[in-house]
């Protein structure tokens, strides 16, 4: 068996660092804020477990707002909700 080995990043929610394909990303482009389903966008990422929990403290905490140093467009956060729906 092959187990290939992801780089770590950190989760801004609960701050566990676990392989980036257990994470979304979500990236600040020159544009404004994005989710970065191929994780290859070029900027300054931030991570979040792919669960509610995480995503809803994340908000709650305003960690994004902060890792990012700007807020992130609701659409951005619906996003992630519904990749979590796609991917049960
Ligand atoms: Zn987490």
């Amino acid at each position: 068996m092959v187990t290939k080995q992801l780089p770590l990043r950190k989760c801004v929610a609960c701050n566990q660092m676990f392989e980036k394909d257990k994470l979304f990303r979500i990236v600040k482009l020159a544009d404004g804020i994005v989710y970065d389903k191929s994780y290859k966008a070029q900027g300054r990422g931030s991570y979040v477990c792919k669960n509610k929990a995480c995503i809803d403290m994340a908000i709650k905490k305003k960690a994004f707002n902060r890792s990012l140093r700007m807020a992130v467009p609701t659409e951005v956060i619906e996003n992630l909700y519904m990749e979590l729906e796609n991917d049960r």
